[in-house]
Protein backbone atom coordinates (compact mmCIF):
# COMPACT_ATOMS: atom_id res chain seq x y z
CA UNK A 1 0.00 0.00 0.00
CA UNK A 2 3.31 2.71 0.12
CA UNK A 3 5.75 2.87 -1.90
CA UNK A 4 9.08 0.60 -1.48
CA UNK A 5 12.11 2.63 -0.75
CA UNK A 6 15.40 1.31 0.29
CA UNK A 7 16.69 2.10 3.77
CA UNK A 8 20.84 2.35 4.44
CA UNK A 9 20.66 2.76 8.43
CA UNK A 10 17.90 2.42 10.65
CA UNK A 11 17.50 2.56 14.52
CA UNK A 12 15.25 -0.40 15.79
CA UNK A 13 13.35 0.83 19.23
CA UNK A 14 12.03 -2.17 21.61
CA UNK A 15 10.54 -1.71 24.77
CA UNK A 16 12.19 -4.20 27.42
CA UNK A 17 9.24 -5.66 27.94
CA UNK A 18 9.47 -7.08 24.36
CA UNK A 19 12.29 -9.65 26.06
CA UNK A 20 10.68 -11.09 28.45
CA UNK A 21 8.54 -13.51 26.22
CA UNK A 22 5.38 -14.85 28.37
CA UNK A 23 6.83 -14.53 31.75
CA UNK A 24 6.04 -10.99 33.76
CA UNK A 25 9.73 -10.15 34.60
CA UNK A 26 13.44 -10.43 33.22
CA UNK A 27 15.00 -12.21 30.32
CA UNK A 28 13.29 -14.72 28.34
CA UNK A 29 16.35 -16.66 26.39
CA UNK A 30 13.74 -17.79 23.80
CA UNK A 31 12.81 -14.96 22.90
CA UNK A 32 15.37 -12.87 23.24
CA UNK A 33 17.06 -15.18 20.25
CA UNK A 34 14.35 -14.97 18.62
CA UNK A 35 14.31 -11.31 18.22
CA UNK A 36 18.47 -11.28 17.61
CA UNK A 37 17.17 -13.69 14.13
CA UNK A 38 14.70 -10.79 13.03
CA UNK A 39 17.83 -8.35 13.62
CA UNK A 40 20.27 -10.98 11.90
CA UNK A 41 17.67 -11.27 8.42
CA UNK A 42 17.73 -7.28 8.17
CA UNK A 43 21.76 -7.33 9.02
CA UNK A 44 22.12 -10.12 6.15
CA UNK A 45 20.10 -7.19 3.81
CA UNK A 46 23.01 -4.77 4.22
CA UNK A 47 21.30 -2.24 6.27
CA UNK A 48 23.02 -0.57 8.74
CA UNK A 49 21.72 -1.34 12.49
CA UNK A 50 21.52 0.81 15.49
CA UNK A 51 19.28 -1.01 18.36
CA UNK A 52 18.00 1.03 21.81
CA UNK A 53 16.43 -1.57 23.95
CA UNK A 54 13.86 0.22 27.19
CA UNK A 55 14.29 -1.63 30.58
CA UNK A 56 11.01 -2.06 31.68
CA UNK A 57 10.87 -5.67 32.03
CA UNK A 58 13.26 -5.32 34.73
CA UNK A 59 13.10 -1.48 36.49
CA UNK A 60 11.17 1.87 35.48
CA UNK A 61 12.09 4.85 37.39
CA UNK A 62 8.55 6.16 38.07
CA UNK A 63 7.47 2.41 39.64
CA UNK A 64 10.40 3.00 42.07
CA UNK A 65 9.68 6.55 42.83
CA UNK A 66 6.40 5.49 43.47
CA UNK A 67 7.30 3.32 46.19
CA UNK A 68 9.21 5.75 47.92
CA UNK A 69 12.46 5.98 45.85
CA UNK A 70 14.47 9.29 45.22
CA UNK A 71 13.51 9.66 41.50
CA UNK A 72 16.70 9.91 39.84
CA UNK A 73 18.20 7.64 41.82
CA UNK A 74 15.34 5.94 40.43
CA UNK A 75 16.12 6.30 37.08
CA UNK A 76 19.51 5.48 37.20
CA UNK A 77 18.60 1.85 37.95
CA UNK A 78 16.13 1.91 34.86
CA UNK A 79 19.22 3.31 33.19
CA UNK A 80 21.50 0.21 34.20
CA UNK A 81 18.57 -1.96 33.50
CA UNK A 82 18.89 -1.23 29.85
CA UNK A 83 22.61 -1.91 30.13
CA UNK A 84 21.36 -5.66 31.22
CA UNK A 85 19.33 -5.67 28.26
CA UNK A 86 21.55 -4.70 25.69
CA UNK A 87 24.03 -7.06 26.74
CA UNK A 88 21.93 -9.48 26.60
CA UNK A 89 20.77 -8.51 22.85
CA UNK A 90 24.24 -8.34 21.85
CA UNK A 91 25.15 -11.89 23.40
CA UNK A 92 22.41 -13.28 21.16
CA UNK A 93 23.26 -11.43 17.94
CA UNK A 94 26.74 -13.10 18.30
CA UNK A 95 25.26 -16.14 18.82
CA UNK A 96 23.67 -15.90 15.18
CA UNK A 97 27.49 -14.81 13.69
CA UNK A 98 26.22 -11.12 13.95
CA UNK A 99 29.41 -8.75 15.44
CA UNK A 100 27.90 -6.28 17.96
CA UNK A 101 28.83 -3.32 19.96
CA UNK A 102 27.15 -2.31 23.66
CA UNK A 103 27.71 1.54 23.37
CA UNK A 104 26.85 3.41 26.90
CA UNK A 105 25.54 6.62 27.76
CA UNK A 106 26.74 6.50 31.67
CA UNK A 107 30.52 4.77 31.11
CA UNK A 108 31.65 1.42 32.60
CA UNK A 109 34.57 0.61 31.14
CA UNK A 110 34.64 -2.96 32.01
CA UNK A 111 31.20 -3.63 30.51
CA UNK A 112 31.18 -1.75 27.40
CA UNK A 113 31.88 0.81 25.52
CA UNK A 114 31.35 4.77 26.35
CA UNK A 115 29.00 5.99 23.47
CA UNK A 116 31.11 8.28 21.62
CA UNK A 117 29.56 9.10 18.27
CA UNK A 118 32.29 9.10 15.92
CA UNK A 119 33.15 5.83 17.40
CA UNK A 120 29.29 4.08 16.71
CA UNK A 121 29.12 5.46 13.38
CA UNK A 122 32.84 3.86 12.48
CA UNK A 123 30.91 0.53 14.06
CA UNK A 124 28.50 0.78 12.02
CA UNK A 125 30.28 1.68 8.96
CA UNK A 126 32.20 -1.82 9.54
CA UNK A 127 28.77 -3.66 9.31
CA UNK A 128 28.57 -4.40 13.44
CA UNK A 129 25.15 -3.85 15.00
CA UNK A 130 25.59 -0.82 17.33
CA UNK A 131 23.14 -0.98 20.76
CA UNK A 132 23.01 2.00 22.41
CA UNK A 133 22.54 1.66 26.28
CA UNK A 134 22.02 3.74 29.67
CA UNK A 135 19.20 5.29 27.48
CA UNK A 136 20.25 9.20 27.41
CA UNK A 137 22.09 8.72 30.55
CA UNK A 138 19.69 11.44 31.95
CA UNK A 139 16.99 10.66 34.34
CA UNK A 140 13.54 11.97 33.45
CA UNK A 141 13.87 10.88 30.03
CA UNK A 142 12.93 7.66 28.29
CA UNK A 143 14.27 5.04 26.02
CA UNK A 144 11.86 6.21 23.39
CA UNK A 145 13.95 9.84 23.56
CA UNK A 146 17.24 8.13 23.59
CA UNK A 147 16.15 6.11 20.75
CA UNK A 148 15.47 9.54 18.99
CA UNK A 149 18.09 11.28 19.89
CA UNK A 150 20.83 8.74 18.47
CA UNK A 151 18.60 8.23 15.34
CA UNK A 152 19.21 11.74 14.95
CA UNK A 153 22.55 11.91 15.86
CA UNK A 154 23.98 8.94 13.73
CA UNK A 155 21.93 9.86 10.71
CA UNK A 156 19.22 7.08 10.31
CA UNK A 157 16.71 7.28 7.66
CA UNK A 158 13.96 5.51 10.24
CA UNK A 159 13.11 4.56 13.59
CA UNK A 160 11.31 1.37 13.56
CA UNK A 161 9.50 0.96 16.53
CA UNK A 162 8.71 -2.83 17.25
CA UNK A 163 5.48 -3.23 19.03
CA UNK A 164 2.88 -6.16 19.84
CA UNK A 165 0.86 -4.57 17.58
CA UNK A 166 1.23 -3.86 13.77
CA UNK A 167 0.87 -0.24 14.05
CA UNK A 168 -1.03 2.91 15.50
CA UNK A 169 -4.48 2.48 16.25
CA UNK A 170 -7.27 4.63 17.14
CA UNK A 171 -7.70 3.09 20.39
CA UNK A 172 -6.30 0.22 21.62
CA UNK A 173 -7.09 -2.94 19.57
CA UNK A 174 -6.48 -5.57 22.12
CA UNK A 175 -9.34 -4.10 24.25
CA UNK A 176 -11.74 -2.97 20.98
CA UNK A 177 -12.71 -5.11 18.39
CA UNK A 178 -13.22 -1.74 16.05
CA UNK A 179 -10.03 -0.18 16.41
CA UNK A 180 -8.98 1.22 13.55
CA UNK A 181 -5.38 1.21 12.08
CA UNK A 182 -3.55 4.06 10.38
CA UNK A 183 -1.35 3.64 7.59
CA UNK A 184 0.02 6.83 8.18
CA UNK A 185 -0.71 10.54 10.53
CA UNK A 186 1.12 13.11 11.16
CA UNK A 187 3.34 14.24 14.75
CA UNK A 188 1.03 16.39 15.34
CA UNK A 189 -1.89 14.28 15.47
CA UNK A 190 -0.28 11.54 17.58
CA UNK A 191 0.08 14.57 20.20
CA UNK A 192 -3.09 15.85 19.89
CA UNK A 193 -4.87 12.70 20.00
CA UNK A 194 -2.62 11.39 22.48
CA UNK A 195 -2.27 8.08 20.70
CA UNK A 196 0.31 5.84 22.44
CA UNK A 197 3.51 5.53 20.39
CA UNK A 198 6.16 7.35 21.92
CA UNK A 199 6.35 9.53 24.65
CA UNK A 200 5.87 13.44 23.50
CA UNK A 201 9.43 14.34 23.87
CA UNK A 202 10.33 11.63 21.15
CA UNK A 203 7.87 12.59 19.03
CA UNK A 204 8.48 16.01 18.64
CA UNK A 205 12.23 15.38 18.27
CA UNK A 206 11.36 13.47 15.71
CA UNK A 207 9.04 15.69 13.80
CA UNK A 208 11.67 18.89 14.97
CA UNK A 209 14.09 16.89 13.05
CA UNK A 210 11.81 14.76 10.74
CA UNK A 211 12.46 11.21 11.19
CA UNK A 212 9.90 9.05 10.17
CA UNK A 213 8.58 6.51 12.95
CA UNK A 214 7.76 3.15 11.44
CA UNK A 215 5.21 1.29 13.73
CA UNK A 216 5.30 -2.59 13.32
CA UNK A 217 4.86 -5.62 14.88
CA UNK A 218 7.35 -7.58 16.81
CA UNK A 219 5.75 -10.52 17.45
CA UNK A 220 4.96 -11.23 13.48
CA UNK A 221 7.80 -13.73 12.66
CA UNK A 222 9.84 -12.01 9.31
CA UNK A 223 7.88 -8.67 10.07
CA UNK A 224 10.79 -6.41 10.57
CA UNK A 225 12.82 -7.27 7.70
CA UNK A 226 9.45 -7.69 5.74
CA UNK A 227 8.64 -4.25 6.13
CA UNK A 228 12.24 -3.35 4.77
CA UNK A 229 11.20 -5.41 2.04
CA UNK A 230 8.40 -3.49 1.13
CA UNK A 231 6.03 -5.86 2.47
CA UNK A 232 3.76 -6.16 5.75
CA UNK A 233 1.28 -3.76 7.66
CA UNK A 234 2.60 -0.65 9.61
CA UNK A 235 2.01 2.99 10.57
CA UNK A 236 4.21 5.27 9.14
CA UNK A 237 4.21 9.02 11.97
CA UNK A 238 5.77 11.16 9.31
N1 LIG B 1 15.65 6.04 31.84
C1 LIG B 1 16.13 7.29 32.18
N2 LIG B 1 16.69 8.07 31.20
C2 LIG B 1 16.77 7.68 29.90
C3 LIG B 1 16.23 6.40 29.56
C4 LIG B 1 15.69 5.61 30.54
O1 LIG B 1 16.07 7.70 33.32
O2 LIG B 1 17.30 8.42 29.06
C5 LIG B 1 15.13 5.16 32.91
C6 LIG B 1 13.71 5.47 33.32
O3 LIG B 1 13.62 5.30 34.72
C7 LIG B 1 12.92 4.38 32.63
C8 LIG B 1 13.87 3.22 32.65
O4 LIG B 1 15.15 3.81 32.47
O5 LIG B 1 11.72 4.08 33.32
C9 LIG B 1 13.63 2.16 31.59
O6 LIG B 1 13.43 2.75 30.33
P1 LIG B 1 11.99 2.76 29.60
O7 LIG B 1 10.89 2.97 30.60
O8 LIG B 1 12.07 3.72 28.48
O9 LIG B 1 11.92 1.27 29.07
P2 LIG B 1 10.80 0.54 28.17
O10 LIG B 1 9.45 1.02 28.60
O11 LIG B 1 11.07 0.90 26.73
O12 LIG B 1 11.05 -0.91 28.43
Amino acid sequence: NKPTRTYKRVLLKISGEALMGDQGFGLHPPTVERIAREVKSVHDMGVEICMVIGGGNIFRGLQGSAQGMERTTADYMGMLATVMNALAVQSALEGVGVYTRVVSAIPMDQVCEPYIRRRAVRHLEKGRVVIFAAGTGNPYFTTDTAATLRANEMACEAIFKGTKVDGVYDKDPVKHADAKRYDEITYDDVLVKNLKVMDASAIALARDNNLPIIVFSLDEPGGFVGILAGEGTYTIVH
